[in-house]
């Protein structure tokens, strides 16, 4: 029955050949009891198909609902309406499932991102939705096609860990002990993981970056595609507690070929889905100035969406270091007039609100800040030498985009065995259990350096969505876990 369907999509792109087709989509508006816009999902465009009167029995009629799904057979026509150049003549309708036009959520109207999150199950059924998922499903696409084309091998890193690569809380724990009290303790009451599933204690991943560390070191350049996990309580437009992140690790590199790497990455992904997807761009940009219109004067994008990519594809990065980074800020005059909620000093960790006065007010484009002080960045990132008395930085390296903020975080990863262990003694990292990290750096240990780029922040970047929850298909945040 659905193998010798044609889809929308090509369909619109062909000649009024008077060839006889096969279509099956989703009614989304029926007029005059003659046309019906139907779509499939492969593009937003829709079908017009025509029922000439006579066609069809009231019955059917009273069945072509917003909704209701349909298997067509028609003539491939020219168009008399605008907007459009075919149009189908149907011979036969069938109406494969009926949609109770008072009961279906969607009606042939806007509505607003928060109502279509509640409805997160059918939202995929209208074009702003439409265009967001299969931009995404691109961009996956690119982000194998851009590693495969130069050699990195696809590593599956695990989802059910016994590290923490940040070495910090905020995991979901995975357990089989039951959770009624009656787990087994040990002899200070805490509950004895020996007796887990895994015989120890276990947490789902929140970076598969040192599984990668090993791939690398073997392959010289991997990455990993996979689903991460936090459970962290920070309920922002930016943040999930399932997110995807793609991360690349490579040998015989360091923080220059990382950032190089990097930069060409997040380019390459931009101009895959311009050039692909060019219909669901130019949707999401006019959708993006209608928003905009809504917006005060000042609230306002300076770019469009395309204007936007476009300028990223051909502009390149600002690199500056932490330290540049922070007398920018405090010669600013937002400084100045006291506009930053939080302090600004050497050796704070950048905030959101000082993020986006660095990429949207001071340079307007992506910047990559290096060098942050040591203190405030995860075990394994590579001590700088030199620095000042004090100020001791790693080769870390952030990439931060108008309207997101932190994108990649990545860095050259600490290499020298000594200084390593040191640094993970001083951060109470379990340096026996480590053991295998160890490994790469007592056999054969080479510089080597990598990054995690956001799915969804990118995602986010590219369609010029705001919430993080709309660029995900059933998004898991703080209190919220439906569908
Ligand atoms: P942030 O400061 O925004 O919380 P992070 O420093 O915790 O980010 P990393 O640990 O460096 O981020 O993770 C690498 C990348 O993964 C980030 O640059 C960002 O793009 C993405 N990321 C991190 N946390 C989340 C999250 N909770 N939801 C979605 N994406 C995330
Ligand atoms: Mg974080």
């Amino acid at each position: 029955m659905f193998n010798n369907r044609t889809k929308i999509k090509h369909l619109l792109q062909s000649e009024p050949t008077g060839n006889e087709v096969i279509v099956m989509g989703w009614v989304r508006t029926f007029r005059n009891n003659q046309f019906i816009a139907l779509n499939d999902g492969s593009t937003n465009n829709n079908l017009q198909v025509v029922t000439e009167l006579g066609l069809l029995d009231d019955a059917t009629l009273k069945r072509i609902t917003t909704g209701a799904s349909l298997k067509v057979t028609g003539i491939i026509v020219a168009s008399q309406g605008k907007g459009q150049t075919v149009e189908l003549k149907a011979t036969t309708l069938e109406v494969l499932g009926d949609s109770d036009a008072e009961k279906y959520p969607l009606q042939p109207k806007k509505h607003s991102l928060e109502f279509l999150r509640e409805k997160a199950h059918l939202r995929f059924r209208t074009n702003t939705f439409g265009s967001v998922f299969r931009i995404r499903h691109s961009l996956a696409y690119a982000i194998h096609k851009f590693y495969n084309d130069k050699g990195f091998v696809y590593l599956h890193t695990p989802i059910i860990t016994a590290s923490d690569a940040e070495g910090a809380g905020e995991m979901f724990r995975v357990t089989t002990l039951p959770m009624d009290g009656t787990a087994p303790k040990n002899e200070d009451g805490s509950i004895n993981y020996k007796e887990d599933f895994f015989g120890k204690s276990t947490n789902l991943t929140v970076s598969g970056q040192l599984e990668g560390e090993l791939g690398a070191m073997a392959f010289s350049e991997i990455y990993t595609f996979g689903p991460t996990f936090r459970a962290e309580n920070s309920n922002t437009t930016r943040h999930l507690a399932e997110f995807w992140m793609i991360e690349p690790e490579m040998a015989f590199s360091d923080i220059e070929d990382n950032m190089n790497l990097a930069e060409e990455f997040i380019r390459y992904l931009i101009k895959y889905v311009m050039e692909h997807n060019a219909d669901d761009i130019d949707f999401l940009d006019q959708r993006l100035a209608e928003e905009e219109k809504s917006l005060p004067q000042d609230k306002r994008s300076e770019f469009g969406l395309k204007e936007k990519l476009e300028f990223v594809v051909n502009n390149p990065f600002e690199r500056i270091t932490y330290t540049e980074a922070i007398q920018i800020l405090l010669d600013s005059p937002a400084y100045k007039k006291k506009k930053f909620q939080y302090e600004v000093k050497w050796g704070i960790d950048l905030q959101s609100e000082h993020e986006r006065y660095l990429v949207e007010k001071h340079f307007k484009k992506p910047v990559i800040v290096t060098g942050y002080p040591a203190a405030i960045k995860a075990f394994y990132m590579r001590l700088n030498d030199n620095c000042e008395e004090g100020k001791q930085t790693v080769a870390a390296m952030d990439i931060l985009a108008p309207g997101i903020g932190e994108i990649v975080g990545g860095s050259q990863r600490e290499e020298r065995y000594e200084k390593l262990v040191a640094r993970m003694q001083e951060m109470h990292i379990p340096v026996e259990e480590m053991s295998w990290y160890l490994d790469t750096r007592r056999f054969g240990s080479v510089p080597h350096a990598g990054f995690g780029l956001g799915f969804e922040r990118m995602v986010l970047f590219v369609t010029g969505m705001t919430n993080i929850r709309d660029v995900i298909a059933f998004a898991r945040t703080p209190n919220n876990c439906e569908f």
